[in-house]
């Protein structure tokens, strides 16, 4: 098992800090009358605040992941989580954040945001974090290493030994992003919380559960993590209406099962058609519900899919991508569509 204490890795102000107490926090018991938080007492359905650390909603997705309730932060999409990680353990000219590149976007904007120095390690060739390379760059400053798998937006998963070895040898905080989880063969880190304390996990219900709308991510640690995330977020972070959308979804596992195989029976369709076409230089191998593609002419293609109404993501500038663009898996008729496209588009050439 790794141990690590945890408490001597929070920014001192934040283990100081006497946090906001909310007015719904400071009882417990079965209240009915409720004159504490100068709410307006008419039902509108909303005219009560949120319960702040969302219990109901967290039991339910403990028994779901398997994990205690106390090990669950929920926040405005995972990318609170980012932030609200960062502000918790990195003090801003001082301590460093380290990271793989090309990697999702938001751990390098929180960084700057919050003027935390942000280190990237090139991925190899194959998508895989350079461990030894991330071991040279790190140092004791450096309190938090993002590790996305899969990852965003090469789309393909990291081995699981190089995640557990990088888990083994960094000495502070992994957070391990795993928003694209549910479309991977790989098991969760989630069950790996146990025997790793310096583990953070991020998921969200933004892309499986399809529930981008309503901005709900989920971070499981240890809960001396936890506990300063809820320290210092927004006392009402995770509105009323969320909780009830979230809760609703989670009675309905096998609409989450359907949507996952049909988006996963769709990727092999794609990958399996997208060679056929010459514009197509390379599909990079997803565990994801989108995918890379290398094509000959990426500015002229994207402005191609454009024009016929189809919105993809140029990433032909970022890091091992040239010439390559990201292609969400759609709804069947949407991919039809886009392969319809793409055969009209090298007609024109
Ligand atoms: N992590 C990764 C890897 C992502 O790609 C995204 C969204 N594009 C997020 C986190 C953000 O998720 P949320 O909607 O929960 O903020």
């Amino acid at each position: 098992m790794k141990t690590l204490d945890i408490d001597k890795l929070i920014r001192s102000n934040i283990s100081r800090l006497k946090p906001y107490s909310s007015a719904r926090s400071e009882f417990t018991g079965e209240g009915a009358v409720f004159l504490d938080a100068n709410e307006n007492p008419n039902n509108t359905l909303y005219n009560r605040y949120p319960d702040p650390l969302q219990w109901n909603l967290k039991r339910k997705i403990a028994k779901m992941k398997g994990v205690e309730p106390g090990m669950i932060f929920l926040g405005n999409g995972s990318d609170e989580a980012i932030d609200l990680l960062i502000r918790a353990f990195c003090q801003p000219g001082k301590d460093k954040i380290l990271s793989v590149d090309p990697t999702y976007g938001m751990y390098k904007v929180c960084a700057d945001i919050n003027e935390v120095e942000y280190n990237e390690v090139l991925l190899t060739n194959d998508f895989q974090p350079d461990i030894e390379q991330l071991m040279q760059e790190a140092d004791s400053n450096t309190k938090l290493l993002f590790l996305c798998s899969p990852n965003n937006p090469t789309a393909n998963d990291f081995s699981e030994e190089a995640i557990v070895e990088i888990l083994n040898r960094f000495k502070n905080l992994v957070v391990l992003d795993e928003a694209y989880i549910d479309f991977s063969n790989r098991e969760s880190f989630l069950t790996k919380l146990a025997e790793y304390q310096n583990l953070v996990i991020l998921q969200t219900f933004s892309k499986a559960w399809g529930l981008a709308g309503i901005r709900l991510g989920m971070c499981f640690a240890d809960k001396r993590v936890i506990s300063v995330m809820n320290k210092i977020k927004y006392p009402y972070n995770v509105n009323s209406t969320t909780l009830r959308i979230a809760a609703e979804a989670l009675e309905n596992k096998n609409t989450h099962n359907g949507w996952v195989e049909e988006i996963i029976k769709e990727r092999k369709r794609l990958v399996t058609a997208l060679p056929e076409y010459s514009q197509i230089i390379n599909v990079y191998p997803s565990d994801a519900n989108f995918i890379l593609v290398k094509v000959k002419s990426p500015e002229l293609l994207y402005k191609h899919l454009v024009g016929e109404g189809i919105i993809v993501r140029d990433r032909s500038k970022v890091s091992l991508c040239d010439g390559c663009l990201r292609i969400t898996v759609g709804r069947p008729e949407e991919n039809d569509k886009l392969l319809k496209a793409l055969a009209e588009f090298e007609k024109t050439l």
